[in-house]
């Protein structure tokens, strides 16, 4: 049975302290390599293609990739949260414009199971680059982020479920807005442009406070 609670969660800068983008535009990558990153903003490609040609240009040993993995800082909690969440009958379901080999890692390495990823799928090939695929097999494929985040929330609205949301970017915007306000979750851009539209927001600084919110409220 589809569960009747479901937190539609950002990984990236929301699970994570920090994007696997940023890491590895600041660390493994020149300027001249971030330049897909420049035509996106300036609508020239998707934000898919921006993604798939950046890390087209990542060379460096798997080793080097995993430090970055570890310095992307998942909540150290996330384990446990995890746990509770389920067993108080919520399901967590992963939206994310970044990529799927890097989110299973990090979940893996914190042992968390119960997390269903949306996200499109990648492989590491041995010193580089990391080739990002489309995620054309998913219900919720989207030509320009890979993932329709808002897709996935009105998914679990329409079928009458309590859908809360969380995340820290632009790229979460529509979906957050979609989430009754108890339930929206934001922190960094995403928080304050909900605060510009004079849209009520719950902050939060890791995402642990999200899962220990949602545990607290009476009868969810
Ligand atoms: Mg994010």
């Amino acid at each position: 049975m589809p569960a009747n609670k479901v937190l539609v969660t950002d990984f990236d800068g929301t699970v994570t302290k920090h994007d696997f983008y940023n890491l590895v535009a600041e660390e493994l990558l020149t300027p001249a390599a971030l330049r897909p990153w420049s035509d996106y903003l300036a609508r020239k490609i998707t934000h898919f293609e921006a993604m798939r040609r950046i890390y087209a240009a990542i060379r460096a040993p798997e080793e080097r990739l995993m430090r970055v993995l570890r310095d992307m800082q998942p909540d150290p909690e996330l384990a446990r949260y995890a746990a509770e969440l389920k067993r108080a009958g919520w399901h967590v379901a992963v939206a994310s414009a970044g990529c799927r080999w890097y989110i299973d890692i990090i979940l893996k390495n914190a042992g968390v199971e119960s997390f269903e990823v949306n996200a499109s799928p990648g492989l590491y090939h041995p010193g580089g680059p990391l080739e990002l695929s489309p995620p054309t097999g998913s219900p919720f494929y989207s030509p320009e982020n890979g993932i329709d985040k808002a897709g996935i929330v009105r998914h679990h609205l329409d079928r009458g479920a309590v859908v809360a949301y969380a995340g820290d970017s632009f790229t979460d915007l529509e979906a957050a807005l979609l989430v009754p306000d108890a339930l929206r979750f934001g922190t960094a851009v995403l928080r304050e442009r909900l605060r510009e539209m004079n849209e009520r927001v719950n902050n939060f600084n890791r995402w642990g406070e999200v899962a220990a919110a949602l545990l607290e409220m009476r009868g969810a």
